[in-house]
């Protein structure tokens, strides 16, 4: 057996969001993507829920969802997959933070891990305050215990603004 096959495998849930050129073929298009990166398998995937912009800027309404992963990779080698993706999508770096853009993948989750590193900050500090990120990580996956959030069932998304559909 291989060096490469003695390596764990790790859970991982990366969060996906769009809102430019047609959002939901992007969130699409990036589930195929995910599931092509190196030493990783796609599990499961969310269905595609729509939610209104965050953080103030004028722009169209984001289309959301969430996909889990089992990776042989680090954390910071599975980011440095997801912002390659980004970028063969398009997604230009500099742009205003939480601004219109075509692809956007946060690693919410690795493993039980905590990491808190200028680049990497695991599990992403969104989480709890996102519905967008646990109505469908709660889909998902509702038994996940986010280290130093809980259970992700015990979040109350519902009550978290902006309020987020389910588009399918
Ligand atoms: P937010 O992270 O609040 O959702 P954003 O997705 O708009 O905001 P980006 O502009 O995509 O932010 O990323 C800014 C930086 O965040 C990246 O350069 C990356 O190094 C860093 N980062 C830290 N933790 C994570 C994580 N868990 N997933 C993705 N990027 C992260
Ligand atoms: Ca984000
Ligand atoms: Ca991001």
């Amino acid at each position: 057996m291989s060096s490469e096959n003695k390596k764990h495998w790790y859970p991982a849930y990366v969060g996906l969001g769009s809102n430019l050129h047609d959002p939901a073929h992007q969130v699409e298009t990036a589930f195929e993507l995910l599931g092509e990166i190196r030493a990783t398998h796609l599990i499961s995937r969310s269905s595609l829920y729509g939610s209104a912009p965050f953080g103030g800027v004028q722009q169209p309404d984001f289309i959301n969802a969430v996909a889990s992963l089992l990776t042989q990779l680090s954390a910071q080698e599975l980011l440095r997959e997801l912002q390659r993706i980004e970028g063969e999508r398009g997604r230009e770096r500099g742009e205003v933070r939480w601004g219109p853009r075509v692809l956007d993948l946060d690693l919410l989750v690795y493993s039980n891990q905590k990491i808190d590193e200028p680049e990497l900050c695991v599990p992403h500090p969104g989480i709890g305050e996102r519905n967008f990120v646990l109505l469908p990580l709660g889909e998902i996956a509702p038994e996940l215990d986010i280290p130093g959030l809980g259970r992700i069932a015990s979040l109350d998304a519902d009550s978290i603004e902006p309020k987020i559909s389910r588009i399918g």
